[in-house]
């Protein structure tokens, strides 16, 4: 029961992200009347195309919109931080103290970029050659180095466990090459990719072609290894073999692109609906996305336990089944919608050319456009990239229509 503190609303979602606004709008669609979400930042980011700001084909700003324009009409807006889950009083408590009540909860805050794992990498971000497409404000600097690099070595990292986007560590490297190659110095620039995969991508076919992309721009690939520390004075960085074992080499670097290592937020790890384990997820069954303990809690996106690539093309199809399944749960009948782990990777190869990897949990290829070769990259799909994923994004996803 509701207290003079605590409001109460029937759908309380956790993050007004990708995944936040989808399925506000889409329950508002579905004729619920009170749903409010909680969301503390006035601005609404386009994260897919943060990749292309790096690659100097798209400024950063198109990528931002107010929050309020995107927050579906309809939604009550709680312009506050999530703080604690309460599940077993169905209540979460707010960084200001304040409680909310709810009959369904939705989390979706999103992941956290735990820039502190890797030694010396925070404190060098946006200077010396260092950047990141992972942050807003740092997409831009990315474009900044690699603009202005003619000779030495690039370094491309992408680090251990689960994060957003996993094939974004590579697709700026290969829009970097691209870009150094029409200038006419690629020759002179050593570019490295360090991956902590057996191979670029888990499935053989796309990994195949992208061997073939990476040898074509010269690219030295390091699998089965990771950056663990970066020296910002001695501009070198250490890299470490993934696995029992692993051995230490530095490597020097004039420019370097660098993804953090992810997990949930702190907050979530430690509250009772996380997964317990060191990534602390919310703990939820892949298919249903219904909590595994607590059955009015569901969760989806990043921060979600399921095993999908996390992207926002997974939040896409989970929306509808999350929706699907709290309309489910509130008239006590059987959960009947699942989510196949479906999740796309647009991969972009050059400034012209996306290869377009979508596939489900057991990594089988789903094409959406089938007479079009998923293993390669097409001219069609950079189009999609810049301009059709984005419209589809704002005018749709967002709104719960598509
Ligand atoms: C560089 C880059 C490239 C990418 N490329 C692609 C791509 O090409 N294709 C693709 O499909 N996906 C891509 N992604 C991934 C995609 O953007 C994410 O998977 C997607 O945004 C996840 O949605 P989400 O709602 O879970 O998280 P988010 O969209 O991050 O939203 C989380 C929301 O929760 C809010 N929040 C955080 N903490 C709290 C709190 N305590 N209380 C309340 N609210 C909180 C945040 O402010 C935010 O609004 C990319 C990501 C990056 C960074």
């Amino acid at each position: 029961m509701s207290t003079a503190n605590t409001a109460k609303h029937q759908i309380v979602i956790v993050g007004g992200g990708t995944a936040g606004i989808t399925v506000a709008s889409r329950l508002l669609r579905k004729g619920y009347t009170d749903v409010a979400v909680v969301e503390p930042s006035e601005s609404h980011y386009y994260h897919p195309l943060w990749t292309l700001v790096g690659g100097g084909q798209v400024k950063a700003s198109s990528t931002e919109r107010p929050e309020a324009s995107v927050m579906p009409k309809g939604a009550t807006w709680i312009k506050n931080t999530a703080s604690a889950f309460d599940p077993d009083n169905n209540t979460i408590t707010c960084a200001d103290g304040a409680t909310y009540e709810y009959d369904v909860l939705v989390v979706c805050p999103g992941i956290q970029l735990d820039w502190n794992r890797t030694d010396g990498l925070e404190e060098t971000l946006g200077r010396d050659g260092v950047s990141s497409n992972y942050r807003f404000d740092l997409a831009p600097r990315t474009w900044d180095f690699i603009r202005s690099m003619r000779s030495g070595t690039a370094v491309f990292t992408m680090p251990s466990g689960p994060i957003k986007c996993a094939g974004a560590p590579q697709k700026i490297a290969y829009l970097a090459s691209d870009h150094w190659r029409k200038e006419g110095v690629l020759n002179n620039i050593d570019v490295h990719l360090v991956v902590p995969t057996p191979r670029l991508f888990g499935v053989p076919a796309i990994a195949d072609s992208l061997d073939r992309i990476a040898a074509d721009y010269g690219i030295t690939v390091h699998t089965n290894t990771e950056m663990t520390a970066v020296d910002a004075q001695g501009h070198k960085v250490s890299l470490t073999s993934v696995g029992a074992g692993g051995t230490d080499t530095l490597l020097s670097y004039d420019v370097l692109h660098a993804v953090p290592h992810q997990s949930a937020p702190d907050w979530v790890k430690t509250s009772p609906l996380s997964t317990g384990d060191a990534n602390g997820y919310v703990e939820i069954d892949k298919h249903t996305m219904q909590h595994v303990r607590y059955p009015n809690v569901f969760s989806l996106g990043d921060a979600g336990s399921s095993p999908n690539s996390k992207t926002g093309a997974a939040v896409r199809k989970q929306a509808p089944v999350v929706v699907e399944n709290i309309d489910s749960f509130l008239k006590s009948q059987p959960l009947q919608a699942g989510y196949d782990g479906y999740a796309s990777c647009p991969i972009v190869t050059s400034s012209h050319a996306m290869l377009l990897a979508e596939f489900d949990y057991d990594f089988n290829l789903t094409p959406s456009v089938p007479l079009l070769d998923p293993t390669k990259p097409h001219r069609a799909y950079w189009y999609l990239k810049k301009y059709g994923l984005p419209f589809m994004y704002w005018n749709l996803m967002l709104k719960g229509l598509s």
